[in-house]
């Protein structure tokens, strides 16, 4: 996969890209990011991007001209990207979104700053994506959560494909089971016997009635949804 990243900071990724899975995952090919700096594209020798907007009012507003003639030069060969532009008020991420976008050869990610893009700009976006209902000052960081998600869904990506299968909201669609390591007791709290009595189908068993408990007690709109889609029984439930 590729990814193109259009931003005025792009010294922002350098630890996201270099660090723990996602800075294998670069290494090693899977995922190929280039960070672009949209200043490098701007018109004039002081490489202004942003500019006040019409009809006044608060902050600046990143020019179109910067931002087309970067997405022009990249696009000018290879995959057409997916282009998402960062917003606020953008389709919620997601999961399902996560795993949608893992399976495009291609994508450009354009984040917003300041008060935003000039709206022109969405004519060459096909999804706003907003990261949750409040404001950051610019769409990096809700461009390293997606690249996050997205990276980690890439075949190879994580070294034990049954890691994924065990997140929440994947394959059952149901959240994760409480997890536990050594020491077997700590201050006074044991780990469940049955994780210490190497009997697979009873830890199975617990672990799923475990992700069942928590859908129910911390997302129950989960379970409905699992029903009504058929992948999930009243008798499981009870
Ligand atoms: N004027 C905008 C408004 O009315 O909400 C806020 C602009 S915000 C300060 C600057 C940029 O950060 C946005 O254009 C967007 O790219 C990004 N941004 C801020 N919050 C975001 C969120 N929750 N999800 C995705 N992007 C966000």
């Amino acid at each position: 996969m590729r990814i193109d990243v259009l931003t005025v900071l792009p010294g922002l990724f350098d630890c996201f890209l270099r660090e723990g899975v996602i800075g294998r995952a670069v290494k090693s090919g899977k995922v190929n990011v280039n960070v672009v700096n949209i200043r490098d594209y701007a018109l004039d020798k002081h490489r202004v991007v942003d500019d006040v907007p019409y009809g006044g009012g608060p902050g600046m507003v990143l020019k179109p001209e910067p931002i087309f003639r970067a997405y022009d030069e990249l696009t000018k060969e290879g995959e057409k990207p997916l282009v998402i532009l960062t917003e606020p008020w953008g389709e919620v991420f997601n999961q399902d979104m996560a795993l949608e976008l893992s399976k495009k050869g291609r994508l450009m990610i354009i984040c917003g700053r300041y008060e935003g893009v000039d709206e022109r700009v969405k004519s060459i976006v096909d999804r706003e994506v907003s990261i949750g209902d409040y404001v950051l000052t610019g769409g990096e960081l809700p461009a390293m959560v997606i690249m996050d998600a997205v990276i980690r869904l890439i075949p190879g990506v994580l070294g034990n494909r049954e890691s994924l299968s065990a997140d929440s909201f994947m394959d059952r669609g149901l959240l994760g089971y409480p997890n536990y390591t050594r020491p077997s007791e700590f201050r006074g709290m044991r780990v469940p016997d049955v994780l210490l009595s190497g009997h697979h189908r009873r830890i199975e068993l617990w672990r799923k009635e475990q992700s069942l408990k928590r859908t129910l007690d911390r997302k129950p709109e989960l379970i409905d949804k699992l029903m009504r889609e058929g992948k999930l029984s009243k008798e499981e439930i009870e």
